[in-house]
């Protein structure tokens, strides 16, 4: 069994949980150290010290920002691919050497009881990546920060139960949101963000492959609307006549908790 759940999400930082019976990981660590501290204390009764490793999707503030003191503080290992670690270099230098991990892309390994597959995705970073996790016959999935979904991706994703999957802005908002041009096609490329429909898309083709808890995470507080992202989700599942009531979609807090899942 996985226990999991967004901590915090938006472009204003990332840290998700993930526990089995014997391991305590995070994915990102996005927002302050003591967020993270305060939120593991009052929803798990759990400290950083029991916390086994961070996971690193990619090297943006709002993924990176607390890894330098949480790793140097608690002495915790830190995983991330050669790129990204070549991209934090500089603010990540009080974290003890035996505590910078490298793993590669496309390529699974074993931690604790947990096996990782870190899986490429599109964006503007050095190496970013998606993580496949899995015990025993359950796998989840976390795909965050990319400009597009291709088959590879796709692939990537299906048989999951659980996917924590990006769904950052409406198409229709962020056109007439005051950011600057330039931002705006960054956000848009294919190697930014990804849109309500893309999620929607994804999902839609998803949920023929086991897919049954959802979680958008990645919101734009600018660009986005939840209602507007859970309802893209539920329009676009009634329109191929999937039952929606097979499926459990939540939209993750910007600061807050999201529901804790029991992935089996
Ligand atoms: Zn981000
Ligand atoms: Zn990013």
């Amino acid at each position: 069994m996985l226990k999991c759940c967004s901590l915090y999400s938006g472009s204003s930082g990332n840290s998700f949980f993930i526990q089995s019976e014997h391991t305590n990981i995070l994915i990102d660590a996005g927002v302050s150290c003591k967020k993270i501290e305060n939120t593991l204390k009052n929803s798990f009764n759990l400290s950083l010290d029991n916390i086994d490793a961070i996971f690193v999707t990619h090297e943006h503030i709002d993924h990176t920002k607390s890894l330098n003191l949480i790793s140097s503080k608690y002495n915790l290992p830190v995983y991330a691919s050669c790129g990204t670690w070549n991209a934090i270099k500089s603010k990540t230098e009080k974290i003890s050497p035996n505590n910078k991990k490298i793993f590669d892309l496309n390529k699974s390994f074993v931690f604790n009881d947990l096996r990782i597959f870190p899986f490429s995705t599109p964006h503007d970073a050095a190496e970013p990546c998606g993580f496949n996790i899995y015990k025993d016959n359950s796998k989840i999935s976390i795909a965050t920060d990319l400009g597009y979904i291709d088959d590879s991706i796709l692939n990537n994703l299906k048989n999951s139960s659980f996917l924590m999957l990006e769904s950052n802005y409406e198409p229709g908002i962020l056109k007439l949101s005051s950011y600057p041009y330039q931002l705006k096609k960054r956000i848009t490329s294919q190697n930014g963000h990804l849109s309500n429909n893309a999620a929607s898309e994804a999902i839609s083709k998803l949920v023929k492959h086991g897919l049954k808890d959802i979680l958008l995470i990645h919101l734009s507080k600018e660009n986005n609307i939840p209602e507007i992202a859970y309802e893209t989700v539920i329009q676009k599942l009634q329109s191929t006549k999937y039952p929606i009531n097979n499926i459990n979609l939540n939209i993750a807090p910007r600061d807050n908790i999201s529901q804790i899942y029991n992935i089996y």
